[in-house]
């Protein structure tokens, strides 16, 4: 109960992390603040698991400083406020998560560090700093610690200089220590304008939603999409942009089936279209319009052979792990699934070697889906030198995405292995269904030693595999060769 009227009281506040929200979709604010609590998905297992990664990693960074931090009941912001105050006025070097309350705002920063210049206090002020577990920042960290400084401004009548800590890749943590700092640039002209948007979006003003690549893992994705679908927007048309969708939209564009019946000269002359991607954006439409696959160039596949192979990586790209190079290898009738496998971090060298010899063995068309594979073996190249033998791995390999891109349009929202292979009436069979499950397996494997975790990262890319075969042969059926 308590735990909810915390939530409650939240949503009637602006928030730093409305303004990180607002930079991914401006609809999740008005919906974190007037949705339904009760239609949004939880979290999957790998977004709580990311969450508890990003908490232990503030709590290892906090506990290298002596902070006070003040202790309020659950939901009482305005005692919590009132403790920090007293922190303040004390001049205490740091503070943990105080609370800043100031006209329908309210911030939490991570830390807030005394500083030796004058302010409303005396002969020293606060500056915000946040902690985060990426190791780039990201317009919306800068935006949060922008929005505390802002609160601090209005309190001790000096607008501090912010900073984000960074957690330092795993690489360079032992020489170069747990987290960088990053100073937080003050930009008071996107600050505002954001802030000013986000205090609208959260008083009620309601955007249309826009399909992106954002929805896939948001919380209020079936709220939206089954919306987006059921009025067959347009801003389903794969890679549209949001600012091409809004012209279209004032245009009275509003459907996929508006769309297809417009000529590339009817949207040349909107901002941002150029002849190829009105070509592109009319073709999707009237693929989605009739459900239906649209060839506009030949498709451009190698020759079918008795050797082929189809190629994944599972990687954690965030540590700059390259853990498992699956391989599924058709020998005239005959498919088998082989990988070379790191079991731990520090077995990429030896796993890479292997994969070297075992890639170079089996020779032929390497088939894989986007642009990965190819930057994981240029990554592996530079970490671990160049080789002859991923040279000749470079030739080889068939990007079937690319093929697509450039040959036929489908009548689908995106054009992930995750779209394309379900369409054509694939489905992946284990417990482990997208790729940051198999990460999480991954580190489970790791923590617990349970070679379960390892059994489902194997299922995951058999049929991450064998999903690429099956793109593969219904393209060859395109271009007139068969399987
Ligand atoms: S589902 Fe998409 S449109 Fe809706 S709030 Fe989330 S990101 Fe925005």
């Amino acid at each position: 109960m308590r735990r909810s009227l915390a939530a409650e009281i939240m949503s009637k506040l602006v928030k730093a992390t409305d303004l990180s929200a607002f930079k991914r979709c401006d609809r999740l604010v008005y919906l974190n603040h007037n949705g339904d609590p009760a239609l949004r998905v939880p979290s999957s297992a790998y977004q709580k698991w990311v969450q508890d990664q990003g908490i232990a990693f503030e709590q290892q960074v906090v506990s290298t400083f002596d902070i006070f931090e003040p202790e309020y009941p659950i939901a009482d912001f305005e005692q919590g406020f009132a403790l920090t105050l007293d922190y303040m006025r004390q001049g205490v070097a740091y503070i943990f998560q105080g609370v800043l309350l100031v006209d329908g705002l309210i911030g939490l920063p991570d830390l807030m560090q005394r500083v030796d210049d004058p302010s409303n206090f005396g002969s020293y002020h606060y500056r915000p700093v946040d902690v985060k577990s990426a190791t780039k920042a990201r317009i919306g960290h800068e935006l949060q610690v922008m929005f505390y400084a802002t609160l601090l401004e209005s309190i001790q009548g000096v607008r501090p200089e912010g900073s984000l800590f960074l957690r330092t890749p795993s690489s360079e943590a032992e020489s170069a220590g747990l987290f960088t700092e990053m100073p937080v640039e003050y930009d008071a002209e996107i600050f505002d304008e954001v802030l000013a948007q986000v205090r609208a979006l959260a008083a009620g003003e309601e955007p249309p939603p826009f399909y992106s690549s954002t929805c896939k893992g948001c919380h209020w994705h079936d709220v939206c999409v089954p919306e987006l679908e059921a009025s067959e927007d347009v801003s389903l048309l794969s890679g549209i942009r949001r600012s091409v969708w809004q012209q279209l939209r004032a245009q009275g564009i509003r459907t996929y089936h508006d769309m297809a019946k417009l000529s590339p000269g009817e949207l040349v002359v909107y901002k941002g279209v150029g002849k190829i991607t009105a070509e592109k954006m009319i073709n999707q439409a009237q693929a989605l319009s009739t459900g239906q696959p649209v060839v506009f160039a030949p498709v451009d596949l190698p020759e079918p052979t008795d050797l082929e192979i189809f190629f994944d990586v599972e990687s954690v790209p965030s540590e700059d792990c390259f853990y498992l190079m699956g391989l599924l290898v058709r020998r005239g009738d005959d498919l088998t699934f082989e990988y070379d496998l790191a079991e731990h971090p520090g077995e990429q060298a030896a796993m890479w070697e292997q994969f070297l010899q075992h890639i170079d063995r089996i020779g032929g068309w390497v088939y894989h889906y986007g642009v990965y594979e190819r930057t994981a073996i240029n990554c592996l190249m530079s970490r671990f030198g160049e080789d002859p033998r991923a040279l000749d791995l470079l030739d080889r390999l068939v990007d079937l995405q690319k093929v697509i891109n450039e040959s036929v349009t489908l009548p689908l929202k995106g054009y992930s292995l995750k779209d394309v292979a379900p369409w054509l009436g694939f489905e992946w069979s284990g417990v482990t269904q997208h790729a940051d499950d198999s990460m999480l397996e991954y580190f489970h494997w790791l923590e617990t030693g349970d070679r379960t975790h390892i059994d489902n990262i194997l299922v995951y890319n058999k049929d991450d595999v064998e999903a690429t075969r099956v793109v593969r042969d219904w393209l060859l059926t395109l271009s007139g060769g068969e399987k």
